[in-house]
C-alpha cells in the first residue's frame, strides 16, 4: 500500500486543477489536499475548500480573499492568503509532498522556484515557467535534487516512452499537435477568425489562454521550449508533427531507429495522475481510444507559413537568453487582448514577431534579467495593442 501524498494545487479552479481534484476525489486513500489556490473564481474555490478541507487557500488579491472569507462563513474555513506571497506559501507548505503548478502564465515562475527551494516534488502543467526561465529552473531543481514531473500530455508521453530506456539513446522527439481548429482553413481567411471560432478546439477541452495558443500553434511552440529544458535536448532534435486525432500524445525515436509512442484518449487525467502516482498507475475510468472506430491515425508536417508561432519558438531556442521570455510575454499580452476582442487573430502573430524582432537578447540572464525582459516586452506589446485597437 502506497503512502498518502499531500498536495498543494496551484490553479485549482482551472481546467487542470479541477481534473487533478477529480483524481483526488477518486483516490482518497492516495491523496489529500493541503493547499488550494485560485485567482478570482472564489465561488468554485469555496466549493472545493468545503469538499477537500485544505489547511490553506490563496487567491489573487485582498478583495478576493475577503469575498472568499464571506462565502466560507459558517462552514469550514482554512487560513486564507493572497497574492504572490500566498502562492509562494502554498508552494512551500511544510506538510506538502508535491506541488501541482497549474496556474496559467508567468504567475507560475516564482512559486515554481519557491517549491524547488523548499525541496518539494513538482508536477508541472505551467509550461510558461520553463519557457521564461527554463535554464534557471532546471539548474535550481538539479542543485536541490528536486524532481520536476511533466503534466503536459506530450511531455508526459515523452517521459513515459523514456522509462526503461537510456536518455543517451534518445535521438528524436516527435512532438504531436492536433493542429487546432484552423488546420484546414485557408490563410487568407485568418483575418476573419472570431473569438468563438478560436475557442472551439477540435479535440481538447482546456482553459481559454491555452485554447487560443492551440489555435495559433503557439502552444506547440511553447512546448518545444518546454521539451528542450525537461529532456535536455537540442531543439533540432524535436520535430513537430500535426496529428489531428490527438491519440498519439507524442513519440520518441532512439538511435537504433526504434520509435515509441504513448497513446490514450485526449483527457488530461492520465498525465496528471501519472505525475502524482508513478510508477503506480491508477484507475481513472477514462477508457481507451476506440481504435476500430477511429480507423486511421494521420500525421502531417505543420504549415509554418500559416502558423509562424513555431518559427518564433525555434528562433527563441536558437538564441536562448531572454528571447524565450520575451516571446512568452508578448504572446500572453496579445492573447489576453484577443480574448477581450481588442485585436484580430492575425495581430497575435504580428505582435509577437515585432516584439521579438526588436528585442536585444541578453545571454545567460539571472532571474531579475528575465523579469525585466518580461516586463519590458509586456509594456511594449500592450502599447502596440493600444495602437491596433484604435485602428480597428
Ligand atoms: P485555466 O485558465 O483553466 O486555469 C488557470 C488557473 O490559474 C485558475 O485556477 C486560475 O484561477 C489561476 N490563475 C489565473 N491567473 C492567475 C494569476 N495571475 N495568479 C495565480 N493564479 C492564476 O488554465 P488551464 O487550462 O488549467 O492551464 C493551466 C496551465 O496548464 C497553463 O500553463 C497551461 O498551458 C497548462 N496546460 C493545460 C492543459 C489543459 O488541458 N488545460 C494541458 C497542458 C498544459
Ligand atoms: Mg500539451
Amino acid at each position: 500500500m502506497s503512502a498518502l501524498s499531500s498536495l498543494s494545487i496551484l490553479g485549482a479552479t482551472g481546467s487542470i486543477g479541477t481534473s487533478a481534484l477529480k483524481i483526488v476525489r477518486m483516490h482518497p486513500d492516495r491523496f489529500d489536499v493541503n493547499c488550494l489556490t485560485g485567482a478570482t473564481n472564489v465561488e468554485l474555490l469555496a466549493e472545493q475548500i468545503q469538499e477537500f478541507k485544505p489547511a490553506m487557500a490563496a487567491v489573487l488579491d485582498g478583495d478576493h480573499a475577503d469575498k472568499l472569507a464571506k462565502l466560507l462563513r459558517g462552514g469550514y474555513c482554512p487560513e486564507i492568503f493572497c497574492g504572490e506571497e500566498g502562492f509562494i506559501s502554498a508552494a512551500q507548505w511544510a506538510d506538502t509532498d508535491m506541488v501541482l503548478l497549474a496556474m496559467v502564465g508567468s504567475a507560475g515562475l516564482k512559486p515554481a522556484l519557491a517549491a524547488i527551494e523548499a525541496g518539494k516534488k513538482i508536477a508541472l502543467a505551467n509550461k510558461e515557467t520553463l519557457v521564461m526561465a527554463g535554464d534557471l529552473v532546471m539548474a535550481a531543481a538539479k542543485a536541490r535534487g528536486v524532481t520536476i514531473l511533466p503534466v503536459d500530455s506530450e511531455h508526459s508521453a515523452i517521459f513515459q516512452c523514456l522509462q526503461g530506456n537510456r536518455a543517451r539513446d534518445l535521438e528524436k522527439i516527435f512532438l504531436t499537435a492536433s493542429g487546432g481548429p484552423f488546420r484546414n482553413r485557408p490563410a487568407d481567411t485568418f483575418k476573419d477568425i472570431t473569438l468563438a471560432d478560436a475557442l472551439n478546439h477540435p479535440t481538447w477541452s482546456m482553459g481559454a489562454k491555452i485554447t487560443i495558443d492551440s489555435a495559433t500553434l503557439m502552444n506547440k511552440g511553447l512546448e518545444v521550449v518546454e521539451a528542450v529544458h525537461l529532456f535536455d535536448v537540442s531543439h533540432d532534435r524535436i520535430d513537430v508533427l500535426v496529428h489531428p486525432q490527438s491519440i498519439v500524445h507524442s513519440m520518441v525515436g532512439f538511435r537504433d531507429g526504434a520509435v515509441m509512442a504513448q497513446m490514450g484518449v485526449p483527457d488530461m487525467m492520465e498525465a496528471i495522475s501519472y505525475a502524482f502516482s508513478l510508477p503506480d498507475r491508477l484507475d481513472l475510468g477514462t477508457g481507451f481510444p476506440d481504435f476500430a472506430a477511429i480507423g486511421s491515425l494521420n500525421f502531417e508536417a505543420p504549415d509554418t507559413k500559416k502558423f509562424p508561432s513555431l518559427e518564433f519558438a525555434f528562433e527563441a531556442c536558437r538564441k536562448r537568453g531572454t528571447l524565450p521570455a520575451v516571446m512568452n510575454a508578448a504572446n500572453e499580452v496579445a492573447v489576453a487582448a484577443f480574448l477581450k476582442e481588442e485585436i484580430k487573430f492575425t495581430d497575435i502573430f504580428k505582435l509577437i514577431s515585432k516584439v521579438m524582432g526588436e528585442h536585444t537578447c541578453i545571454d545567460n540572464p539571472d532571474l531579475s534579467g528575465i523579469i525585466e525582459a518580461d516586463y519590458l516586452a509586456r509594456e511594449k506589446t500592450a502599447s502596440l495593442v493600444c495602437r491596433i485597437s484604435k485602428i480597428n
